[in-house]
Order: C-alpha cells, then sequence, then structure tokens
C-alpha cells in the first residue's frame, strides 16, 4: 500500500515536498492535492508516489504532514509530462514547482480550491460552537472557499484552524455541507475592456485653457486614437482613470465596452483565406520541396525518435511541407505538435493548419484568455484534437500518441522564457520527442547556431531546400553606408535617398513596402547639449526613450516613465536634444516625406491594444496600407506577396550591445525581413542602412549566405569558447548596490570553481553585468563553461545551493539566449 507522495508545489525554488497519505486514499502521478505548506494550504501536483520513506526524504515518517485532501482521483497531467516537468527542474536549475506550474492549464491551482455550501437550514442546536460558525459563514446560500472560510470562521469562533477544518468535516460528512469545485465546464461570456475616446467637444477642448495640463494632455493623446484607447492603455502612458473621470464628466470624453479579441482567427480574414487559399490551391510541391517531404515521411514513418533540420530559406515553401507531413502522420494515427514563435504574428500557419484539420486543431498562445486556454487544454487532454499549433508552452501540451513535433523558426528568441523555469521551447520539444518515439522538424532559414552545428556533425538529418518558390529570386540587397548620408544630408537624415527612391517608386506603382528599424519610440535618449547630461532611468542604468505620442520618457526596460522635462534636470539648460531614432520617428518621417502615404507601426508599444497587430496584419495583407514600419515583429514569417521592397533604417542597432550573440542576431533580423520582399510575381529589393557595412554580419546577410555566415561566425564562438563550442551557464547575481552583488557572486563564483575543478568547468568573471543595475537592483554576473554539461551544471548547482540565504538573489540561466 503506498503511503507517501512527493509533490511540487508551486512556489519558487522549492524542491518536491513529501507527504504521507491517508489511509485508502489513491493520488496516482499527476493529480493533484491539497497540502500544507508552513501555515498555507496549497495545490500541488503528485510527482512520485511510494511504500517508504527514504533517506532523501530527512524527517522521519511520524514528523511528514498528512496530505489535506485529494483533489484528482486521476491524473490531471500524464505521467509523460510530469517526467518532462521534472526534466526542466533539472536541467535549467529551477524549482520542480516552476516546472511543473507552466504545464498546468489555467486555473488548476486557484480554482481547484474548494468553495463550501450549506445544504440548508440553519444552524441547529445539534452543531456546536464551531460547526454553527460555519454554518453562519455560509448563511443565505454564501460559497465561500477554503482559504477565506478557515480563517474567518477561525476569527469569529476564536479557535485555531485546525478546529475549523475539524468542524467542517464533521459537517461534510453529516451532509450539512457540500463541498463545490469550479473545475470544468465554466461558462466564458465574452471579454470587454473599457476604452474612452474623445468627444467633438473634446476635440476642440485640446486647447481649452480651463482644463488642467493632465486633461489636456490626455484630449491631446486621445485626438490621435479616433476609435479611442483602453483605461489600461491610457494609464500605462500616464493618464490616470481620474483624468478621464474628469474629463467625461465633463462630456469631452466618452467611455465605451470593446470587446477583446479571444479568437486569433477573428478580426484575420484577410489572412485566414490566405490560409485557406494555399491550402485548396492544393499545389504541386516544387521538387525541393517534394525531396523533403519525403525525407521527413520517411523518418516519421520510422516511428522513432529523429530530429530533422528543414533549412529552408524565406520563400522556399517550409510551411506547405509541414502541413503535409502532418497529414501523413495524422493519418498514421499519431498526433502533431507544432511551435511557432508569436501566431498573432504569423496567423497563416495557423490559419493553414486550421483549414486542413478543422476543429481536431487547437490553438494554444498567451494571446488567449485562460478561460480559452482552459478549455483548449482540456480537449487536448481528451484526445480531441489532433493538431495543437501553440507558442512555447505548447510544448507542454497534453498531447498524446505524439508523432510529429514541428518548430517553426526555431531560431526565434521568444521560445526562450525569460523567467523561471528558463527552459528554451526547441530544446524541451526535443526531449520529449525523444521520450516519446516521435520525429522533430526544426525549421528556419536562419537556423541557431547550435541547431546548426548539429546538423553538421550528424546528429540532426539536414534537409535543405535553396530555391524560392516558382524560382522567384530572393531579394537583392543593397547597402546604404549612412556616413555619406549624414556627410551629405546632415546627421539628421533618418531615410536614404536611396530608401526615399525605393519607396517613392513602390508608391506609384501600388506595390508595398516594409521598414524595419529594431528601437521602438521616438528617439533612442534624451540629452542636454549644454552639460551633457541624458535622461537616464532612475532604477536601471539605461537612458529613457523619448516616446513622442505619448509625450513621456520611459524606460524600455521596468517600463518607467516620466514626464518629459522642459529643461535640463541636471543644469536647468533649455537645450535639450533628442538622439538616436526610434519606429515612431521613422513613421512620422514617412507621412512628412509622402503625404497621403497609408503607413502604420507594429512594435511593442501598438501591440499592447489587444487585436491590434492582427488588425494591422489584416489590413496590411488586404493592401489597405502602403507601408508597415516596425521593429523584429515585422520580420517573422509574414507572406505578404505585394511586399517588392524592404527597407532597414538601422542595420547596426543590436550589434553595440555587450552579447555574443549580437552578430547572430543581426545576421538573422537581416536574412529574415530581406525574406519578406518578393514573395509575388514581382522581384524583390531590400535597402539596408548602415554606420557599419564592413561587418561580416551585415555583409553576409546582403548575400544571405547562411553557410559563410556559421563558418565565419563559429571561428569567434571557437576561439572565446562561447556556445556551441562550449555549453554557458550565466549567473547574475543582485544587491542593493554593485559591491554588495560582486562579493556575493565572487563567493557563488569560487564555490563553482572548486565544484568544477577537474571536470573542465570554468568560470569567467564575476563582472559587473552590462546591464549593471536593473529595477532598482545592482547586478554582477559570471559565467561557467564547460563542455561537459553533466558536470558543469552539478558545479553550478552544488555552489548556489551552498549559499542558501543568497538564493532569492541569484539567477540561474542554463544555455542562455541573452547574458545582458
Ligand atoms: P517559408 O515559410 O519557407 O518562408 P512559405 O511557407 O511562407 O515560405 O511559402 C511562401 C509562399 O509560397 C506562400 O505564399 C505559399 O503559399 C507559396 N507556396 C508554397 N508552396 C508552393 C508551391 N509548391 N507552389 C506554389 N506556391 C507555393
Ligand atoms: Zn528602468
Amino acid at each position: 500500500m503506498p503511503s507517501f507522495v512527493s509533490v511540487a508545489v508551486p512556489v519558487p525554488l522549492l524542491p518536491a515536498l513529501t507527504y504521507a497519505l491517508p489511509p485508502g486514499a489513491v493520488a496516482p502521478v499527476g493529480s493533484r492535492v491539497l497540502v500544507p505548506v508552513g501555515a498555507r494550504l496549497l495545490t500541488g501536483c503528485v510527482l512520485d508516489v511510494r511504500d517508504a520513506l527514504d533517506e532523501a526524504d530527512g524527517p522521519r515518517a511520524d514528523q511528514v504532514k498528512p496530505v489535506a485532501e485529494v483533489i484528482d482521483e486521476t491524473p490531471l497531467l500524464t505521467p509523460e509530462l510530469v517526467a518532462l516537468a521534472r526534466w526542466v527542474a533539472d536541467y535549467y536549475l529551477c524549482g520542480v514547482g516552476d516546472a511543473i506550474s507552466v504545464a498546468m492549464p489555467p486555473f488548476s491551482w486557484i480554482e481547484s480550491e474548494p468553495a463550501y455550501r450549506a445544504t440548508g437550514g440553519v444552524p441547529g442546536v445539534d452543531a456546536d460552537g464551531v460547526r454553527a460558525a460555519v454554518l453562519r459563514a455560509l448563511e443565505d446560500g454564501a460559497v465561500v472557499r477554503r482559504s477565506a472560510l478557515l480563517p474567518r470562521v477561525a476569527a469569529a469562533a476564536g479557535v485555531p484552524p485546525e478546529d475549523v477544518r475539524r468542524a467542517l468535516r464533521a459537517l461534510l460528512r453529516d451532509g450539512r455541507v457540500d463541498a463545490v469545485r469550479e473545475l470544468q465546464g465554466r461558462a466564458f461570456g465574452f471579454k470587454t475592456t473599457r476604452a474612452a475616446a474623445a468627444t467633438p467637444a473634446g476635440l476642440d477642448a485640446v486647447e481649452d485653457g480651463t482644463l488642467t495640463d493632465r486633461q489636456r494632455a490626455a484630449l491631446r493623446w486621445l485626438a490621435g486614437e479616433p476609435r479611442g484607447a483602453t483605461l489600461v492603455d491610457l494609464e500605462h502612458d500616464g493618464v490616470s482613470r481620474a483624468v478621464v473621470g474628469g474629463l467625461v464628466k465633463r462630456g469631452l470624453v466618452t467611455l465605451v465596452d470593446w470587446r477583446v479579441e479571444r479568437d486569433p482567427f477573428e478580426g484575420a480574414a484577410a489572412l485566414q483565406d490566405e490560409g485557406r487559399e494555399a491550402a485548396k490551391a492544393r499545389v504541386a510541391l516544387t521538387g525541393e520541396q517534394a525531396d523533403a517531404l519525403a525525407t521527413l515521411g520517411e523518418m516519421a514513418g520510422a516511428g522513432a525518435f529523429g530530429v530533422a533540420l528543414l533549412h529552408g530559406v524565406t520563400g522556399s515553401g517550409k510551411t506547405e511541407v509541414y502541413r503535409r507531413l502532418a497529414q501523413q502522420v495524422c493519418a498514421a494515427g499519431r498526433r502533431v505538435l507544432m511551435l511557432v514563435p508569436e501566431i498573432a504574428l504569423t496567423p497563416a500557419v495557423a490559419a493553414t493548419l486550421r483549414h486542413t484539420f478543422g476543429d481536431r486543431v487547437a490553438i494554444q498562445h498567451s494571446a488567449l484568455s485562460e478561460g480559452e486556454r482552459h478549455d483548449q487544454w482540456h480537449r487536448i487532454r481528451r484526445g480531441e484534437v489532433d493538431v495543437v499549433v501553440g507558442t512555447r508552452s505548447a510544448v507542454f501540451a497534453p498531447v498524446g500518441r505524439l508523432g510529429l513535433v514541428i518548430v517553426d523558426e526555431e531560431h526565434d528568441t521568444s521560445y526562450k522564457q525569460e523567467d523561471a523555469p528558463r527552459y528554451h521551447g526547441r530544446d524541451v520539444a526535443i526531449v520529449r520527442a525523444q521520450r516519446a518515439g516521435a520525429l522533430v522538424v526544426l525549421g528556419s532559414a536562419t537556423p541557431a547556431l547550435e541547431s546548426f552545428q548539429n546538423a553538421q556533425r550528424g546528429r540532426y538529418r539536414l534537409v535543405a531546400m535553396r530555391r524560392r518558390v516558382a524560382d522567384r529570386p530572393l531579394a537583392a540587397v543593397t547597402l546604404v553606408n549612412m556616413r555619406d548620408e549624414f556627410a551629405d544630408g546632415g546627421p539628421d537624415v533618418v531615410i536614404s535617398r536611396a530608401l526615399h527612391e525605393g519607396i517613392a517608386a513602390r508608391l506609384s506603382r501600388g506595390e508595398q513596402a516594409v521598414v524595419l528599424l529594431n528601437r521602438r519610440g521616438f528617439a533612442a535618449s534624451i540629452f542636454c547639449r549644454a552639460c551633457g547630461a541624458s535622461l537616464d532611468c532612475p532604477n536601471c542604468s539605461v537612458s529613457l526613450t523619448y516616446h513622442r505620442r505619448a509625450h513621456r520618457a520611459r524606460c524600455h526596460y521596468c517600463d518607467h516613465a516620466a514626464d518629459v522635462p522642459r529643461a535640463c534636470p541636471a543644469c536647468g539648460g533649455e537645450m535639450l536634444e533628442y538622439q538616436g531614432v526610434g519606429t515612431e520617428r521613422v513613421e512620422a518621417d514617412l507621412v512628412e516625406r509622402f503625404p497621403g502615404v497609408r503607413v502604420a507601426r507594429v512594435d511593442r508599444d501598438t501591440v499592447r491594444r489587444r487585436g491590434e497587430v492582427t488588425r494591422v496584419l489584416d489590413r496590411f495583407a488586404r493592401r489597405e496600407l502602403d507601408v508597415l514600419v516596425g521593429t523584429q515583429m515585422i520580420a517573422k514569417g509574414h507572406d505578404f506577396p505585394a511586399v517588392t521592397l524592404v527597407g532597414v533604417i538601422s542595420a547596426d542597432v543590436g550589434l553595440g550591445l555587450a552579447d555574443f550573440r549580437a552578430g547572430e542576431r543581426t545576421f538573422q533580423l537581416l536574412t529574415q525581413v530581406a525574406g519578406r520582399a518578393g514573395r509575388g510575381e514581382v522581384a524583390g529589393e531590400a535597402i539596408v542602412q548602415t554606420l557599419c557595412p564592413e561587418h561580416y554580419s551585415i555583409r553576409l546577410a546582403t548575400t544571405q549566405d547562411y553557410d559563410a555566415f556559421f563558418a565565419r561566425e563559429m571561428l569567434v564562438r571557437n576561439a572565446m569558447r562561447y556556445p556551441p563550442a562550449d555549453a554557458l551557464v550565466n549567473v547574475v547575481v543582485r544587491d542593493a548596490d554593485l559591491p554588495a552583488a560582486l562579493t556575493a557572486a565572487r563567493r557563488i563564483a569560487a564555490e563553482v570553481r572548486r565544484r568544477g575543478e577537474g571536470r573542465g568547468v570554468r568560470v569567467v568573471g564575476p563582472a559587473p553585468a552590462p546591464l549593471s543595475r536593473l529595477r532598482g537592483e545592482s547586478r554582477a554576473q559570471f559565467f561557467a563553461k564547460g563542455s561537459d554539461r553533466h558536470a558543469l551544471r552539478a558545479a553550478v548547482r552544488d555552489a548556489v545551493a551552498a549559499f542558501p540565504a543568497l538564493r532569492r538573489q541569484v539567477t540561474v540561466d542554463v544555455d542562455p539566449l541573452s547574458v545582458l
């Protein structure tokens, strides 16, 4: 008779905890239980069931606390997913509860908490004091959650919660009280969000002297948003609800309820049509597509684990290969998981699969409401779904009989989670497929160096598609040296002559253009011409970015926002200057240069309005817009056939970062964005503006020569022993000031060195992190490197564990993507 369970609770950094099962209780692996943790009762997930304690459990059996309640008699998480989450915790050095949390559907923690309801009648003479107090708390049909009920009754009756729990159990047994759970079948109405819009009177009142500055600023803001803006967005830009309320009272602003889009397909009609067209056309595969499909189909048919890297240039038709392969796998009775970087940005892929597989497709991504994700998760869990398309966390979707995992744009940084658990969706996908005996297809035009190296070494099967469909040429890329432009046109030039002419030509021909600048806002910094001081974030070691429309100076790291001062805070001088260009400035410049141009911007500022990206991309697809300006978001896998020109404003924006992946990111970004041009009948062109045309990342992106880039970049990685030459762990230690952070980091680093000695583990640092202050904390950093991953992780894990008092200040990132 198993009598002990290890349980993962969603508390950061906590290891698995051991509890005793009450006699007769059954709690299989993957089921949820309520367990006492300190003074709280938490939902946990059973990791393991055992007959006896062992040494690792520490306390003796009589000290192990009992499970308070078993929530699921049958597992919620499959044993396969429990094992995967345990692997994640072990590999990424995080708490097992952190890892289990990402695998759990929404509402599993909180909503699973039982609530109680009296079955009728009022407290009778038969109820003792505590029971009567429980019943009183449930008077008038009240439904009260356990976490609220226990303390409330305990306080009212003046007894410890233990007594309340006992009374509750007695009442449940006697049928005086019912436990209700709101786990499934919850009805979710349309979600709405409050928005404000200026009235005509409000538009006239922008200069009204009787208004406060803040009210005028709010009206100006709204004047630029004819449809209005949500209160959340307004608040984000410093317009408080009180200010909006004041304007509503004066009739200058009205409030409306916007429906929040929950269906990624809703509002994306044109993109969906495109998906339908692509699916319906039953196009004859190109020779390369057919070869790729044959190879991949054979691998999938083997029914064993394998990894293929589908290295296909932009526009080579990878989506169609995925689609047909998925069909084959489903026809053979197995299921498919497809990961994409961001569904809102690549709706055509999802739409294509949706069209092929109908409602046997489930979509999982962060823009869905919790309710929708919950419902989708349970559909998948019940086996009603053959194909799951989702972003990073969908790698934990409860798909059974997994036969194929596709990771589209496998190089994309959004696969890496930057909070605990710091997992990489692609790498977890590979581990999952290995255990399921499934095929993994990693697709990209610009594979991560790690993936390409694995392919070169024969660990992955390399499947190449070197030509675009219909023999369309890749975009011809021209470099513009901005030094020449500045010399001729002054330092304020944003758009070069070549790009200006290129755009003008597209506009006159009714074609479309995409303009990339990987920096949002209007100006990168604000500085004083008199004293040279720049406006910096009070919490982070970066300068504030100027956002013109919101008229705010914002930190892109901590979201601190301030009004833009009229005078320099340091010297009082009034010669404040804006330096460095952002997307908002590019948009303004285009409107000024090309009157009447229909331009829209896509970056994190515009995305904050829910559904906005989808709306903009949809309008662009319908050719209601001429130019799309944006950050790397517009570089992702979009397929807009009428785009014949791609402009890049500052190709070197990312090269200055103190990050060993800067060159790789730049090459990928430029290659990907150039890949947006010329996907239709008319050939495409890219014009890339840069201050360093000689840099190999930029030079090789112009020829889109991945192989040459790989060879060149690997020279650097090998020389510096950076991934993929060596495995890397980034350890960041935070403290109130930098000396304290450095001291703590030195102690841990020394311990890593000591434990890694003789096992090939090397430590670089500690040193101040490139972002030496972030969100009000100072940061010191060191790297641990080594070729033996196991030894490397063990050394870091044990070293960090040796300083429990520092644990909350330490961030451990295994296989980091960003080391700022
Ligand atoms: P990638 O993801 O490789 O950049 P896509 O999958 O987006 O490329 O395909 C590019 C375009 O080519 C899409 O519009 C797609 O519908 C179209 N396409 C794909 N395969 C074929 C084919 N065999 N014949 C004609 N057009 C195709
Ligand atoms: Zn900041």
